[in-house]
């Protein structure tokens, strides 16, 4: 007699994605919106590929990664193995990494200089790619942090689109650690609905719920689906 194999099971969701998924439906009832118009990405920076393979046998498939060399050197081989992956690029991005760039991920959030769409422009030509695109607003004014100035980004916003042919589709912002996040979030908001922009990048770990209060469509969590980084 053969022993019995054990029968393919659904693994279980891991908890912690489990818990950030219930507080998503939570805030997205609280505000009276759609839990599709939220899209959650799993911030997977510094976690390798045996970590993040749990969290993609659980269902999810959008991830985030912040930097260029990372991501390249452990998504090719995830996104072969398993369909329908998502990859967006959450931190800063340099010209030369550009190429790359555009050859990997699904979305860039991070645009915040003419140098940067010159680059991207012209790899997303040349590759036929469509990435989905935002401008990064540095609502606090931090002069260490990346990002468009509030006062600047109507007009950096219409020369992504009209100098540089730059399908620009929502702003992503990263409030400052000490302030409420709030106000930020919603700067964010009244920006983009000046200019036409339909997707809101806000929220991570600690203030997502809040972000989705104030309209965020994509939120991007690390550390409480992950773990401490
Ligand atoms: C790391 C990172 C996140 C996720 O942060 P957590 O606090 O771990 O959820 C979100 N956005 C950006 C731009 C990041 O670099």
């Amino acid at each position: 007699m053969t022993p019995e194999t054990p029968s393919p099971i659904t693994m279980p969701l891991p908890s912690a994605l489990a818990a950030v998924e219930s507080e998503i439906a939570r805030a997205c009832r609280d505000a009276r919106r759609d839990r599709a118009s939220v899209t959650l990405i799993a911030v997977s920076k510094t976690f390798d590929a045996d970590a993040i393979t749990p969290v993609i046998a659980a269902g999810q498939r959008v991830f985030g990664e912040n930097r260029v060399q990372e991501a390249k050197a452990k998504w090719p081989g995830l996104i072969s193995a398993y369909p329908g992956i998502a990859l967006h690029l959450i931190g800063p991005l340099q010209s030369n990494k550009a190429k790359e760039a555009v050859a990997l991920f699904d979305a860039i959030h991070s645009i915040d200089r003419p140098s940067i769409c010159e680059a991207l422009a012209k790899e997303i030509v040349s590759q036929k790619r469509q990435l989905e695109l935002f401008v990064q607003i540095n609502t606090g004014e931090e002069p260490q942090k990346a990002g468009v100035a509030p006062g600047e980004a109507d007009a950096f916003i219409a020369n992504c689109r009209e100098k540089y042919g730059l399908a620009i589709s929502g702003l992503m912002c990263i409030p400052p650690v000490n302030d409420a996040p709030a106000p930020h979030f919603a700067l964010t908001a009244k920006i983009a609905a000046r200019n036409g922009l339909k997707n809101l990048s806000m929220g991570m770990s600690a203030d997502f719920a809040v972000a989705i209060q104030f309209g965020a469509t994509h939120v991007r969590v690390g550390s409480a689906i992950f773990g401490k980084r």
